[in-house]
């Protein structure tokens, strides 16, 4: 029996939400807050009646420490699971750290404005020392380590799918599979049509904002980073068929290089059609990706949050979408001193999902497996006090837990490999 606050009710939250509802024997009383507080009150309006999980909602801004302490002083949760923004990582930890509840997100810390002056200098100084120009890194929650070990509380980063599950792929691989894993490939295809010229599946600013930057990868102890979309592979994907990928930075990657040990190269590939890449750098050609505030008829705008609110929602997406998105790890390395591959991965159907929860596969395969991360840590499955990433614990609860609640996984030990 727990309570957890989560925080946001976005596309992914609504995910975990019907999940911790169906799980109510550990999670039995929850509340839902966010910006917009009549959506936590909808899902609530939804949800009850078909769950024994006590609901209740609450209005937050979450770039507010007050309010976030406020909240979880007067709510008194076991765990916080922010399902916000990543903008909003670092004042829900520091809410968690005054409060002592755990803390679990599934999206690396990343500063809304890009121009401010005082992160852009350890931006700057970042970029030149580790060699890579994402705009988000783990630096900044990796530095709550000890005031989190001091508090005696647990912080849980990046149980997603990517991160998350992929992660714990890799722990699982490590600990059943190989003696030593020499590569990994991480690939993420979703083979779902929504039918729109063009949409994003998860939040466009974040999401656009990924896509548009430097590919990189790590090799050999160091990053190498590529131009946008520089690195082009095909692959058949089981249950999907052959899709274009490209080389992405994603941010597993960075942890993976620091907790898989001997690990001599991890890519990360992501599908995308044709149409959605044309569209994507006609926008980036005319400025409607910029973070950067213009002035329009007397108003300050951002051109990226001005094209979000023209882009369809994507909660909207799911009974439109048809398809299935697999996503999963292919490892290479030795067994009893015997070169081996294996490929894990997962199948979700868009359709399946909705029909499930009123969610597409995105979604749900990100916000399934935020429900287990929170479970981890509330049931005590997975212990410590500090600042963790998920391949640092055991991941066989973890993968009993996706067979459990809806992302059962399979294991290859003869795939096509990527060159
Ligand atoms: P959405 O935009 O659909 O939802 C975000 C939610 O956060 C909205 O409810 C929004 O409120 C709320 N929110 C935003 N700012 C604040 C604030 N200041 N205070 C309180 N609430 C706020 O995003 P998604 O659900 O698609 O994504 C959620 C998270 O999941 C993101 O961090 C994303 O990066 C991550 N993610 C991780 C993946 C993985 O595999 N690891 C994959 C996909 C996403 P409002 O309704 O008012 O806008």
């Amino acid at each position: 029996m727990s309570r957890l606050l989560i925080i946001g009710c976005g596309g992914v939250a609504s995910v975990a939400i019907h999940k911790c509802c169906q799980n109510s024997a550990v999670f039995d009383d929850i509340v839902i807050a966010s910006r917009t507080k009549s959506k936590c009150d909808a899902l609530k309006e939804k949800l009850e009646g078909t769950t024994a999980t006590k609901i209740s909602t609450a209005r937050v801004d979450a770039d507010n420490v007050d309010e976030l302490v406020a909240l979880i002083e007067g709510y008194r949760p076991d765990a916080v699971l922010n399902l916000a923004l990543p903008y909003q990582d670092l004042t829900v930890m520091d809410a968690c750290l005054k409060t002592g509840a755990h803390y679990i997100d599934t999206a690396n810390y990343e500063p809304e404005d890009t121009d401010d002056p005082a992160w852009r200098a350890v931006y700057e100084k970042r970029c030149r020392e580790a060699g890579f120009t994402a705009y988000f890194d783990y630096s900044w929650q990796w530095a709550y380590q000890e005031k989190f070990k001091e508090a005696g509380i647990m912080a849980l980063l990046g149980t997603g799918f990517d991160p998350g599950v992929t992660s714990v792929f890799s722990a699982y691989a490590l600990k059943h599979y190989f003696d030593e894993i020499h590569t990994i490939d991480i690939l993420d295809c979703n083979g779902g049509d929504h039918g729109y010229p063009f949409a994003t599946n998860f939040n466009p600013e974040i999401n656009l904002r990924e896509v548009s930057a430097n590919g990189s990868y790590w090799e050999n102890g160091h990053w190498v980073e590529t131009k946008p979309m520089e690195i082009k592979r095909v692959y058949n994907f089981p249950q999907v068929g052959e899709k274009d990928m490209y080389l992405l930075h994603h941010e597993e990657i960075e942890s993976l290089a620091k907790n898989i040990p001997g690990v001599k190269r991890i890519r990360f590939f992501m599908t995308f059609g044709q149409s959605y890449l044309t569209h994507m750098k006609c926008l980036e050609n005319v400025g409607m990706l910029s973070t950067s505030p213009v002035m329009f008829n007397g108003q300050e705008i951002v051109p990226i949050q001005f094209l979000k609110a023209l882009l369809p929602d994507p909660a909207s997406l799911g009974p439109r979408t048809v398809g299935k998105t697999n996503i999963g790890c292919i490892f290479t390395g030795v067994k009893d001193g015997k070169e081996k591959t294996v490929y894990i991965y997962n199948v979700c159907d868009h359709q399946e999902c909705y029909r499930e929860v009123g969610s597409q596969a995105v979604s749900y395969t990100t916000g399934v497996p935020a429900m287990i991360g929170a479970m981890m840590v509330v049931t005590g499955a997975w212990k410590g006090a500090g600042v963790f990433n998920v391949e640092e614990f055991d991941p066989d609860p973890y993968m009993e837990a996706l067979n459990r609640w809806g992302l059962p996984w399979v294991v290859d030990e003869n795939p096509q490999t990527v060159e």
